[in-house]
């Protein structure tokens, strides 16, 4: 069986409070997956700024399968004068591994560039740190056949000046904008198209030899989650809504991997 990335975006979601009693959940809910977590299960949760630290220390307490942590954005400079922007040693200093970068959220309602996201891309791998790429259609864009043409140019755009090092150390996530929060998640026949092409577009940037992991993001819960996840193509989900109570998030992975 293929190794699954289980990650959770809480957006602006979960308190302080609300974050350590996930993880009180997560220790039990995760129980039974002990021998699979760290190994045929990668999970990753993604607190918002104000919980990561506090997220950081209940992870580090954790007796049992613990997951890894992450940040939901990051500012490509170390520090300065950048108001309400996080830097990269901050989210290090909690314990993050991982930062989303280049979220629908930021893209569409932040204004976020793809030569800003390409920095930020660069920032993360010169750190050490895992950006996970995410990248997708609007609606429009799908209806009119632009949907290619558009996540061609928003991968092409972060990945060109990269090496093949650099392009195996991401984590993509193809996520169409109109299956965010909707309830409507792509099937897993769209899913699976676009991800087998990320990877040969991947592949061609970096002159083979790279295998990327792409997941699939947009209303993933456990009952869609065992169709989706044997896509041939497609390693895992980034999960918004379901990722926030721990049970719901873990049973992602045992829906597929019971089936
Ligand atoms: C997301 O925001 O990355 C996401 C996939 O959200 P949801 O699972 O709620 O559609």
């Amino acid at each position: 069986m293929k190794k699954i990335r289980l990650y959770g975006n809480w957006k602006m979601n979960m308190t302080r409070g609300e974050t350590l009693a996930f993880f009180a959940e997560f220790e039990k809910s995760a129980k039974p997956l002990a021998a699979v977590v760290g190994k045929a299960l990668e999970v990753a949760v993604f607190p918002p700024f104000t919980a990561l630290w506090a997220a950081g220390e209940a992870i580090r307490a954790m007796e049992g399968p613990a997951p890894l942590l992450g940040a939901q954005n990051v500012h490509f400079e170390p520090k300065g004068a950048f108001t309400g922007e996080v830097s990269i040693p901050m989210v290090e200093e909690c314990g993050a591994t991982h930062v989303i970068i280049g979220h629908s959220e930021r893209r569409h309602i932040f204004g976020e560039s793809d030569g800003l996201i390409a920095q930020k891309t660069k920032a993360c791998l010169a750190a050490g740190l895992t950006p996970v790429l995410c990248y997708g259609e609007t609606l429009e864009e799908r209806e009119s056949g632009r949907a290619f043409e558009v996540m061609g140019r928003q991968l092409c755009s972060a990945l060109e000046p990269l090496s093949a090092d650099e392009l195996g150390r991401i984590v993509y996530a193809y996520e169409p904008v109109w299956a965010i929060g909707t309830g409507k998640s792509a099937t897993a026949d769209e899913a699976q198209e676009v991800c087998a092409w990320s990877k040969e577009l991947i592949a061609g940037l970096a002159k083979g030899g790279v295998d990327a992991a792409v997941l699939y993001g947009g209303s993933v819960k456990g009952a869609n989650a065992k169709e989706l996840l044997s896509m041939e193509a497609i390693d895992g989900a980034l999960v918004g809504g379901a990722s926030l109570k721990a049970e719901s998030f873990l049973e992602i992975y045992t829906a597929y991997a019971e089936a």
